[in-house]
């Protein structure tokens, strides 16, 4: 044991296991999911600053220091058949969300151009309802998809619910749409603790008919929902399995109404272990950060960059208000972080490229020989960050 100023100690066996983990991923790796549980079951905050110094050279050596920035507009609200129990848009709950009906395609590219201009480069068009079917529905959003792809300023993707039929998912891609959210929330243990009007399975089965269709998989969850580090370990490994490009993780921001309203709230440091865990697991994919960053993280958002991630949802969320875009501009600006290079189309996760050489940027902690130096560690230790 090593001692520090701090009252407790630092288990120096964990700093030698997570830098040999680290070292795997960055040698091109995988971890197995034994050793992803090892990982979310960390607790001290000596460990959790040492896995944040790793999961940051990971992210340096895969990702570089270019940032996925990513908006999403609410095309209908509120309503919703399903039950998921954190979600304000529910019908089975009474939450102050608004409610309307499909909006009009004027609306939907008012929002593209806004994502535009503050250099975002993709719009998720969001829906609360079921999922989609055939139908008029279908076909109007395919009309919006369209325009914006004629439009050519930002990416078009779509969470759009369930899609029970590959049809449905082949028009979807030939309208253009290139990545479509839809959240596996948790792992199958916990899942029917969050929702019980649809299954895990119904949403492994969306994927897949997206999958066929060649449309990109962006999926990932939300977590301070009662979950165990187990669970959130076996989320990231199915993402893992299925093919997820983009990953976002959400941190539970309890709505009144919801049953799970009154669920405490997750540690800053336990959310960014979370993130950086998942780094670890996927070290390719764009991890974004997205639901409950603000409420959450307050003052300590700019270290889910340290962390791991490699993208950012910007403007408001769904049902609550995020902080001004410019706000994060200027973080990812300080930072040193590129947020206005993806045109892209996921390239850097085409596994023919290589193993990169690490981009200089200010968050590059530099040499990975020596993981244990004080002079390398962005959170000094016994002075962690929660
Ligand atoms: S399906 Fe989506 S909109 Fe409907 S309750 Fe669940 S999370 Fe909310």
């Amino acid at each position: 044991m090593l001692s520090t100023m701090s009252a407790k100690p630092i288990d120096a066996t964990n700093f030698v296991r997570i830098a040999e983990l680290g070292r795997q991923v960055l040698a091109g790796h995988d971890l197995t999911p034994e050793e992803g549980c090892w990982l979310f079951r960390l607790e001290s905050r000596g460990d959790i600053s040492e896995l944040l110094v790793w999961a940051n050279r990971i992210r340096e050596q895969f990702k570089g220091n270019k940032v996925h920035l990513c908006s999403i507009v609410n095309v209908k609200s509120g309503g919703c058949p399903e039950d998921c129990r954190f979600c304000a848009q529910s019908a089975a709950y009474e939450t102050s969300s608004p409610r309307y009906g499909l909006v009009d395609q004027d609306t939907v590219l008012a929002a593209a151009k806004e994502a535009a201009a503050n250099g975002v480069a993709a719009l998720g068009l969001v829906a609360a309802w079921r999922g989609l079917d055939e139908g008029p529905m279908l076909d109007q959003v395919c009309r919006s998809l369209e325009e914006i792809k004629r439009g050519g300023q930002v990416r078009a993707d779509a969470s759009l619910g369930m899609i029970k039929s590959q049809k449905v998912a082949d028009r979807l891609a030939q309208s253009g749409l290139e990545c479509y959210n839809h959240n596996l929330e948790t792992s199958p243990r916990f899942f029917p603790q969050v929702c019980t009007t649809h299954t895990y399975e119904d949403r492994v089965q969306t994927l897949k008919h997206l999958k066929q269709a060649g449309i990109k998989i962006c999926s990932g969850g939300i977590f301070g929902m009662g979950e165990t580090p187990d669970d959130r370990c076996d989320l990231a490994f199915a993402l893992k399995r299925l093919g997820a490009h983009v990953v976002p993780l959400n941190f539970l921001s309890p709505i009144p109404g919801t049953p799970f309203a009154h669920c405490a709230p997750l540690a800053p440091l336990e959310i960014l272990k979370s993130v950086a865990c998942f780094r670890f697991i996927l070290p390719k994919q764009e991890i974004t950060v997205a639901g409950g960053r603000v409420v959450n993280l307050r003052d300590l958002q700019s270290l889910i960059f340290l962390a791991g991630a490699s993208a950012l949802m910007v403007g408001n969320y769904l049902t609550t208000p995020n902080q001004p875009v410019e706000k994060d501009l200027q973080m990812l600006k300080d930072l040193g972080l590129d947020p206005k290079w993806d045109k892209h189309g996921f390239s850097d996760q085409d596994d023919r490229r290589h193993r990169a050489t690490p981009h200089p940027s200010p968050l590059n902690l530099g040499n990975i020989q020596h993981p244990t130096s004080n002079a390398q560690h962005p959170i000094p230790r016994g002075e962690g960050a929660a």
